[in-house]
């Protein structure tokens, strides 16, 4: 829907904020509450884009809300100054600024120890609110006396009051805010925050660098925080101090878990469920401060029985009445499986690798020499020295833990070495990141499928084509998708070589395995990779979707190096020229198939025979 009619959703807002002050005070909805409803549903937006689209859950929200609202309100209250707007934009970049310094360092972890910082950080801020700072906050008793937006046109003069005079300020507000955030979630920059939320390992390994883009995120949200806490004060006439508390980001938590998190709007609909339930348990059933209580239960129901929150019920009664159920849904699947066509060499001419230009430099696209990886006293790599020359087919072969896979998280830059040195086309990337590896045109798949699960399968090669196209970090927040050139048909071509062109809007999640192995190679082929490393492309095929595979693998390796690892060695020894056998993380020998099935080294090692 978004795609089709891209501007559906803005003119629905626009329609429902107009609309609202004439239906909503039938329902029992007082301005007040309808004014706090939307200052809360914007300070989500941003909340929403940090947690619900790239999956931080951050409890520091109030140290940014209260800190672009007591800005505004001191410079309004304090300062003298007189221009509403501007002091609230003031306090937006301050405390997006704070986000800014305050992601530096929270960023730096992940999942709880991330989760925790947050909270540690705003209680930093409480305290200095309320203490260092009281002279300019005003302490416990905030800052009273916060006026009210007054535009003199000259022709016309508005002055926004409170109640519903406010509410058209406060609309207008969260219908900007909706407005640029439906941009950013549609970007490139959006579709990264969700690859990231998904899967941050594959997302860093496909080329994007993912700690700027959860920066930008950090300060999205911080923006839109330090926004809403001004629109705050603005709309109380004073700025309370329980903006920095640390209910303040609890309650902002709660409000769009119960509305639908990574929806934009589920925020703004929880907000109006809680607000709604103190005002109707408090004042009309005189539960007093019990209230909580009932919206306590009423909480853990919503999240237990509603997976995706209100809006993600609205969608699937949508679904529901459409006819587009869960068990329809299963059954289109499993037709679409069975009518799956067998694997056929693809049509599409293979895509070229990329073209960089070598400086001059004709040696072997790879040259590793003396890799060595150990982890504590256990050695999983010795002195490993590898030759690869360009156009080159290599397989590696060898028992499990024979340390196959730790070789290539060091070829692409996963783990460091302890010792050794990796040159790729004449660079040295012993000390680059994995991001930097493919970037420069080398990456791999996984053994295990390394997927963004909750997505297309158009969206999960998107994610690598964007990395190729516009380099590993850019900050296009309001670029259209569609305008970026070439995107649509790198994207095409890689489903088309992966065989998955009839299948590009199916989420991952309900791909065949078989499938999804081959999109697994597709995330790895569509950033056009001139070294390709396949880290057991053929585990847990069937006999014919291994030989379905190999054809596939012949096909893209034309003008391509390709170094593989597998189990099967029919397969792997009708595919590459030559054979590296490792054995206890040593090089054992390296020949052509031939020689290797012939040396009795190998038979009696790992071949037990079956190929004399
Ligand atoms: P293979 O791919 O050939 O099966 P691996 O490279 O996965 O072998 O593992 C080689 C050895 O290194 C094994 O003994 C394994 O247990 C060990 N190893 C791999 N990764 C780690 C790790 N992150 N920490 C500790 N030991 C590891």
């Amino acid at each position: 829907m978004l795609k089709q009619r891209p501007l559906l959703i803005e003119t629905l807002t626009a329609v429902g904020l107009i609309l609202a002050p004439f239906i909503l005070p039938h329902l029992g909805f007082a301005p007040n509450t309808v004014n706090r409803i939307l200052v809360w549903g914007l300070f989500g937006v941003g909340f929403d884009i940090l947690f619900g689209f790239t999956g931080l859950l951050s409890f520091g929200q109030s140290a940014f809300y209260g800190t672009g609202g007591f800005v505004a309100a001191y410079l309004l209250t304090r300062a003298g100054f007189p221009h509403v707007v501007t002091a609230l934009l003031i306090g937006m970049v301050a405390a997006a600024v704070v986000g800014y310094l305050v992601g530096l360092i929270a960023l730096r972890r992940t999942g709880i120890y991330f989760a925790m910082i947050t909270v540690a950080i705003a209680e930093v801020f409480f305290f200095v609110e309320f203490n260092p700072l009281a002279d300019w906050t005003g302490g416990e008793n905030g800052l009273p006396g916060v006026p009210t937006p007054h535009f003199d046109f000259g022709f016309i003069n508005i002055h926004f009051t409170t109640g519903w005079s406010l509410y058209w300020f406060l609309a207008f507000c969260y219908f900007v805010g909706i407005v640029i955030a439906l941009r950013i979630v549609r970007s490139p920059v959006g579709t990264i925050f969700r690859a990231i939320r998904e899967n941050p390992l594959r997302a860093q390994a496909v080329g994007h660098n993912i700690h700027g883009y959860k920066l930008t995120a950090f300060v999205i949200a911080a923006a839109y925080a330090g926004f809403a806490g001004g629109l705050l004060g603005v709309m109380q006439a004073f700025m309370p101090p329980d903006a920095f508390m640390f209910e303040t980001s609890g309650q902002l938590i709660m409000q769009t878990a119960i509305g639908g998190a990574g929806t934009l709007f589920g925020p703004l609909l929880g907000a109006a469920v809680w607000l709604f339930l103190q005002d109707f348990l408090q004042a009309a059933l005189g539960l007093g401060a019990a209230w909580k209580l009932v919206l306590g239960i009423v909480f853990v129901l919503l999240v237990c029985f509603l997976r995706h929150g209100l809006i993600g019920a609205i969608k699937d009664a949508y679904g529901f009445l459409s006819g587009d159920t869960e068990r329809a849904k299963a059954d289109k699947v499993a037709a679409s499986n069975v009518a799956t066509p067998a694997f056929t060499a693809p049509k599409a001419a293979p895509m070229p690798p990329r073209q960089r230009a070598l400086d001059g430099y004709s040696g072997p696209i790879l040259h590793a020499t003396g890799l060595t990886k150990r982890y504590g006293g256990l050695v999983a790599n010795s002195d490993i020295d590898l030759i690869v020359n360009h156009g080159e087919l290599r397989g590696i072969i060898g028992p499990n833990g024979a340390g196959k896979s730790t070789f290539f998280k060091m070829l692409t830059c996963e783990v460091a070495p302890t010792s050794g040195k990796i040159i790729f086309e004449g660079h040295d990337i012993t000390h680059k990141d994995v991001t930097d590896a493919c970037q420069l045109g080398l990456t791999k798949s996984y053994q295990v499928n390394q997927l963004f699960n909750r997505l297309t399968v158009r969206e999960n090669i998107t994610i690598s084509v964007l990395a190729e196209l516009r380099g590993k970090f850019k900050l296009d927040l309001f670029s259209n998708m569609s305008k970026i050139p070439g995107l649509d048909a790198q994207v095409q071509h890689t489903l088309e070589l992966v065989n998955l062109a009839g299948r590009p809007d199916t989420p991952v999640s309900e791909l065949a395995y078989g499938e999804k192995r081959r999109l697994e190679i597709g995330l790895a082929l569509a950033s056009s990779p001139s070294l390709l490393l396949l880290d057991e492309p053929l585990a847990g095929m069937s006999p014919q979707e291994r030989v379905e595979t190999v054809k596939l693998l012949k096909s893209i390796s034309q003008g391509r190096t390709m170094i593989i690892i597998d189990h099967d060695m029919d397969s792997l020894f009708e595919l590459v020229e030559r054979v590296t056998v490792l054995q206890e993380g040593r090089v054992l020998v390296e020949g052509t198939p031939d020689e290797i099935k012939g040396n009795a080294k190998v038979q009696e090692a790992y071949l037990g025979g079956v190929h004399e």
